[in-house]
């Protein structure tokens, strides 16, 4: 299941956040502030942050330059949670790269709509499978089966029959 790391001070918030995503079956992991969030973040291995812009200490543009600025942490994508009030911090965040935002107070269906969709849109495609034998080709995502560059029409059990002994051969 997907990992999901939240950084926010207010402990109301990450428990209803780390709550709710847990019952979805998210991994979840929580920091009270940036310093916390960034040692713990690494060996965490999120594949999405969810980042409080008003932290105390380091600040949450921070924390996201940071994040953005680190090879282990740039291509995961990040959600700002943020106050109606700090709409400048909001944008700047977005042009840094954020990839979302949700604005406090949230209800739990749209963080868990937000989530859903930063992590399919952010997914990265899966590897096609397919398999190459001699002049023969089977695409298993499309359904395809070429012979020589020609496309063979199967039917469904006859593809799934190839399927069943190809299997056999990878
Ligand atoms: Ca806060």
């Amino acid at each position: 299941m997907p990992r999901v790391f939240v950084i926010e001070d207010e402990e109301d918030i990450s428990g209803l956040i780390r709550y709710n995503l847990e019952k979805d079956g998210y991994q979840v992991g929580v920091a009270s502030s940036g310093e916390e969030g960034i040692a713990k973040i690494r060996p965490f291995k999120p594949d999405l942050i969810m980042l409080d812009l008003m932290l105390p200490g380091m600040q949450g543009l921070d924390v996201l330059r940071h994040l953005k600025g680190d090879a282990a942490t740039k291509n995961v994508p990040v959600i700002i949670v943020s106050a109606k009030t700090s709409e400048t911090d909001r944008v700047l965040g977005l042009e840094m790269g954020a990839d979302d935002y949700i604005m406090k107070p949230f209800s739990v269906k749209e963080l868990a709509s937000r989530v859903k969709a930063v992590l399919r849109r952010t997914a990265p495609a899966p590897r096609r499978q397919t398999l190459q034998y001699k002049g023969l080709q089977i695409d298993f995502d499309s359904v395809v089966v070429t012979v020589d560059g020609k496309t063979v029409h199967l039917s469904p059990f006859e593809f799934k029959t190839l399927q069943r002994e190809a299997g056999a051969l990878l």
